[in-house]
Formats: C-alpha cells, sequence, structure tokens
C-alpha cells in the first residue's frame, strides 16, 4: 500500500467521532493491507515503530524535525518554525511548506508503507557521532518524495504527536471485523494480546497463518504479559465465602514489576508494559544473582525503602525511581526491594496453567535469600480472623491493605476476576477503593484558579466492552495550586478542538482532552447519575462519583485502558456500605 493511501486513512480515523466508524474503517485499512504490511500498518496507527514495550525511539524533537522540512522544500528553517509556532504542529506545518513548495509529487507517485517505516527504524537506530545529521537528512529525503497530506502525517510520528484515537481493543476488532465481518475472533485474538502484548505480532500471523496460529501464540520471554488484576469485596467475610481457604498476602504500593531473565539478561516491565529495566538496576542485578533458572519471567512489586530507617516508603516517593535521569545517584538514596508474588514461566516452561499454591511453591525455590528480593509472605487463612490479623498488620506498618488470592486458580494474563482480591483500609465515608480516572476534559475555572486554566477536570472511566471512555465526574475541589499546573501540564499534548472518539459526554468542557492521563481519585460514594454516561448504555441513569478528590498522578504507570472498568464501577456500587473489618 502506499504511504498516500495510509495517510487517507489516518485522515478519515483523526476525522471520526465515532467508535463504530473507527472499527469500520480499520477494517477496511486492514482488508487492503497485504499480509507483509500488516505489522508495520498496526505499529504506524499507534505512532511507532514496534509494541509499546521496545523502547524503540525516534530521537527527533520539532526542531531537527523542521530542519528535515527546511532542507525538503528549500525554505529557510525560521519560515517553518513561524508555521509551526502559528499552527502549534508541525506536521501541519510541514503539510504547508509541502503545498506552498509546488514540488510535491502527485499521491500515486510516493513510496509505499515498507519504505517509509523502513526509513523511520533506519533513523530510530541511527546513533553516534553525526547521526542527528543522518536522521534530518534521512527524514528530508522522505519528505521531499510525499505529497502533502504524507508530509503532514510523517512528521508526527517523531515527535509522538501521531494521535489518531485508535485503542488497542479497537484495532483488534479491526483485524476481526477485516477478516469475518464481525467481531467473532475478538476473544481469541484478546488471548494472545493478553499473553504476548504485540498487536503486529498477531495481526501478522493472522494474516500469514490463520486465527487458529494465533491460538497458539503464548508466553515469550521479552514480551511483557499483560498482568492479572485483582477484584474487590467488602469485607473479610466476603472473600473468604467466595474463595473458600485462601492465601493472603499484604498488599505493597509500589510498583508492580514484571521481571524476564533470559540467561545474562535481564528485563524489567512495569504495569503499563513499557521496559525500565534502567531505572531499576539494583533489581536487575539482584535477578542475575538470586534467581535460580536460567529462564524466567515472575513478579513483584517493587517499593523505596529508607535503609537509615529500615522503612518503606510511600507510594509518591517510589514514583521517584521512575525518572530516567540520575539513575544511580537516586538508587544510592532511595534503594529499591522486590516482594515477589507470582511466578508465570521457568526454564522453557510456561506454568501460569499452575495452581497459585504450585506456583507459589515454585516461587520458593526460584528465588534464592538476599537482600534486595523478597518472596511477599503469606498465611493460608480459613476464619475471618485470620484474615483480619494480617490486614490489620499491614494497615499498622503503613500498607494499604491485603490481597487474598484463590488457592486453585491459574495466572491469567489480563483478567481481573476473583482469583485474586483485594481489600484496602479505608476511612469512614469513603469509598473502600481508590478509582482509577482519566482526565477527558477541563473546564475553565473563575477568579484564582483561572490563572491555571483550570477549574474542574471532567473525568471518565474505562468501558471495555466498548472500548470508550465515559464520563463519571467532575473533580473541582481539593486540589494544590501546584496539582492544578500539573494537570494543566499533563493535560496539555492532549488538547483536542472536538470531542475525542473514544469519548462519552453528555458534559461539554470547556476543553476536550484525548483519554490518556491518569489520575486516582478517592470518592466518598458512586451515586446514579442522569448526567454521567458510565454505565448509561441504554439505561436511563449512569454512574457518579461523589465527592471525588485526586490521591495521584498514574500516568507513569498505568495506560488509559488500565483506568477502572465501568463494570468495576458496577460492581462497587452494590457493594457500598461495608466496614472492611469489624469496627
Ligand atoms: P490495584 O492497583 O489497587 O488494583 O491493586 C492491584 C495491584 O496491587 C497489583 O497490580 C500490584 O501492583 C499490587 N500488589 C501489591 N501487593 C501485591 C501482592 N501481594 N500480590 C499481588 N499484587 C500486589
Amino acid at each position: 500500500m502506499l504511504f498516500s493511501e495510509l495517510a487517507h486513512y489516518f485522515s478519515r480515523l483523526e476525522e471520526t467521532t465515532k467508535r463504530n466508524a473507527l472499527v469500520e474503517i480499520l477494517a477496511e485499512l486492514f482488508s487492503k493491507t497485504p499480509e507483509d504490511e500488516v505489522a508495520s500498518t498496526t505499529y504506524l496507527l499507534q505512532g511507532r515503530l514496534a509494541p509499546f514495550f521496545k523502547p524503540i525511539e525516534i530521537g527527533m524533537g520539532n526542531n531537527y524535525v523542521a530542519d528535515a522540512i527546511a532542507r525538503a522544500f528549500d525554505a529557510d528553517r525560521t519560515v517553518v518554525l513561524q508555521r509551526f509556532d502559528r499552527l502549534g504542529d508541525i506536521g501541519a506545518a510541514a503539510r504547508e511548506m509541502a503545498e506552498e513548495s509546488g514540488k510535491a509529487p502527485r499521491p500515486e507517485d510516493t513510496p509505499d508503507v515498507r519504505a517509509v517505516f523502513d526509513t523511520l527504524t533506519n533513523i530510530a537506530t541511527t546513533s553516534g557521532a553525526g547521526s542527528i545529521e543522518r536522521k534530518v537528512g534521512d527524514l528530508a529525503t522522505m519528505l521531499a518524495q510525499l505529497d502533502p497530506l504524507s508530509c503532514m502525517y510523517l512528521c508526527r510520528i517523531p515527535v509522538g504527536k501521531l494521535r489518531l484515537g485508535v485503542g488497542d481493543p479497537t484495532i483488534l476488532d479491526g483485524y476481526s471485523f477485516a477478516k469475518v465481518g464481525d467481531k467473532s475472533l475478538r476473544k481469541r485474538l484478546e488471548r494472545a494480546y493478553n499473553e504476548t502484548s504485540d498487536l503486529g505480532l498477531i495481526g501478522e500471523t493472522l494474516w500469514r497463518e490463520g486465527i487458529d496460529a494465533v491460538d497458539r501464540l503464548s508466553i515469550q520471554i521479552g514480551n511483557p504479559v499483560r498482568p492479572a488484576l485483582a477484584e474487590r469485596l467488602p469485607s473479610a467475610e466476603a472473600i473468604l465465602t467466595k474463595l473458600g481457604p485462601a492465601a493472603i498476602e499484604k498488599k505493597f504500593d509500589g510498583f508492580r514489576c514484571q521481571i524476564h531473565k533470559l540467561g545474562d539478561e535481564v528485563r524489567i516491565y512495569s504495569r503499563n508494559l513499557e521496559e525500565m529495566t534502567g531505572a531499576f538496576p539494583e533489581i536487575a542485578d539482584a535477578t542475575l544473582a538470586q534467581v535460580a533458572a536460567e529462564t524466567a519471567i515472575f513478579e513483584g512489586e517493587a517499593l523505596a525503602y529508607n535503609p537509615l530507617s529500615d522503612e518503606y516508603l510511600p507510594f509518591q516517593e517510589t514514583t521517584r525511581r521512575r525518572r530516567k535521569h540520575n539513575v544511580a545517584d537516586t538508587a544510592l538514596e532511595l534503594p529499591l526491594r522486590l516482594f515477589a508474588f507470582d511466578v508465570l514461566y521457568i526454564d522453557g516452561d510456561n506454568i501460569t496453567p499452575l495452581t497459585y499454591t504450585e506456583r507459589r511453591e515454585r516461587l520458593q525455590t526460584l528465588i534464592r535469600p538476599g537482600d534486595t528480593i523478597l518472596v511477599s509472605e503469606e498465611i493460608v487463612a480459613n476464619e475471618a480472623s485470620e484474615l483480619i490479623t494480617v490486614f490489620n498488620d499491614a494497615v499498622q506498618g503503613g500498607l494499604e491493605g491485603i490481597m487474598a488470592k484463590k488457592l486453585d486458580s491459574p495466572y491469567q494474563a489480563g483478567a481481573r476476576n476473583y482469583n485474586w482480591v483485594k481489600l484496602k483500609r479505608a476511612q469512614s465515608g469513603e469509598l473502600q477503593d481508590t478509582v482509577d480516572c482519566v482526565v477527558i476534559g477541563y473546564i475553565y475555572g473563575r477568579g484564582k484558579r483561572s490563572a491555571f486554566g483550570v477549574g474542574a477536570l471532567l473525568v471518565g472511566v474505562y468501558d471495555q466492552e466498548r472500548d470508550i471512555f465515559p464520563s463519571i465526574t467532575k473533580i473541582g475541589t481539593g486540589l494544590t495550586d501546584a496539582e492544578w499546573r500539573e494537570v494543566r501540564e499533563r493535560c496539555e499534548p492532549y488538547v483536542s478542538a472536538e470531542k475525542p472518539a473514544r469519548v462519552e459526554s453528555l458534559l461539554q468542557p470547556s476543553v476536550w482532552v484525548e483519554p490518556e492521563v491518569v489520575i486516582e481519585v478517592l470518592a466518598d460514594e458512586i451515586t446514579r447519575s442522569p448526567v454521567h454516561s458510565a454505565g448509561m448504555n441504554g439505561e436511563k441513569q449512569g454512574y457518579a462519583l461523589r465527592f471525588p478528590r485526586l490521591i495521584s498522578f498514574r500516568d507513569l504507570d498505568k495506560r488509559p485502558e488500565d483506568a477502572t472498568t465501568v463494570q468495576e464501577i458496577v460492581e462497587m456500587y452494590g457493594k457500598q456500605g461495608a466496614k472492611p473489618v469489624p469496627a
């Protein structure tokens, strides 16, 4: 396929405000895509050259892209930068320059998707002395061969601004519709996706070898597995009634790490499947020293630890370790400990089908004693009082609460179900758990707050079935001035002139925001609401959060699709009011 044709699809996707229409356009695109371009087209749709977990970055900011545009169209760099200032989009600047140069080729005479993808990959892998010059040169050569619309989309990729608002489940639906005309393949595609996290691999396998081959894709070292997640229940009794005798572990509030070991090589992935190895050197070193297997995939929670006071630090402190600069200094100041709680793969064997009890035994022998990686402690509780003892102990130690795990359950990648149940401490008058929301808009304030450009946030949750973000509440109070400023800064790159296609809201904010920024919110209660769209789907009333307040920014470790789902909200609504432990 010509890149100019793909650019047309990008433009149709960008203009679309309905999720079903996105799926239709994707299905049409994929049905015309040759099998050897399905993977690259998929990554390009996400503005990338590889799946999210591969840290392949193009490494060119607006200024270098402006250099390339100037070179491609014999223009002055300052003219390009002026356009960029005026339009706020380096892609739009490229399009104008290409149109005005009068030199742009006709779309049908332009390079194909493969050529553009290969050029971008070359640019991304060029490093060392003189590499910037070569990157600019290669991008300029490609721009000179493309039509104006293609130039626009191409230039948005290096600067990370190709935002088409297409989520991973929407792409899976697009595959299914392209192949069979409905979404009946979605479940099978989703299983492969949960285990490999690589949409391009799944698309390519589907096109080359068919759906049965997709069914054979499974956990492999180097592909992060989408993490198993926990459900909620309101009390110790409810947990034991549902799970039977259950393993009880403390719930640590740090960063979830999934660690892959292949011989001497270690990769650490975050909960949102980003590679974080470089930020956590002591965990990588400890894996080599403490893991008794050639190959392994295991999971744990990393917490910052103060070696002087011998205390674990709260989440906000631990987040300082995610910064990518000064890693060595911060590692000395805030060393991490990892509480390993599950194992998925050992020496060539996928052990996710084993029971929790069997996996724990394997974990105990996998991790050798040491200072950095500790196997999280567990007890098996038959009685509520045993669970409550661990819960109180955890809360007294400043931890969040407990995780209860069903003894005979497998590890189910990407699933949130009652194999794992969390029980968190709560103040009276609060919901027992925070809700992870996605910012979808903001409303300008009056008075003091207008100085920060935001008066209230409109936030949504994730409707997993429909892959959209319906509104659930407005947050107008409880943020410090610094937090308002931070919200504004984080949302700025995602401001959208129109309602984004995957957002659903009856309320019209002053400014729409692409669903990208995840915040953790604590509310007093969930109420039914005629105003908010979460859970409305055909019914008259949706659900809303009452008295919501911001607890933390979670966009470092959660992608928008990791936000709390509508289904969870409905379940939390049904379980309100119970106390986790008797007063
Ligand atoms: P939440 O993010 O509130 O849904 O809680 C689930 C998260 O708790 C997991 O993703 C882990 O990051 C974290 N966690 C902390 N301690 C444990 C544990 N012992 N077992 C499993 N997950 C844990």
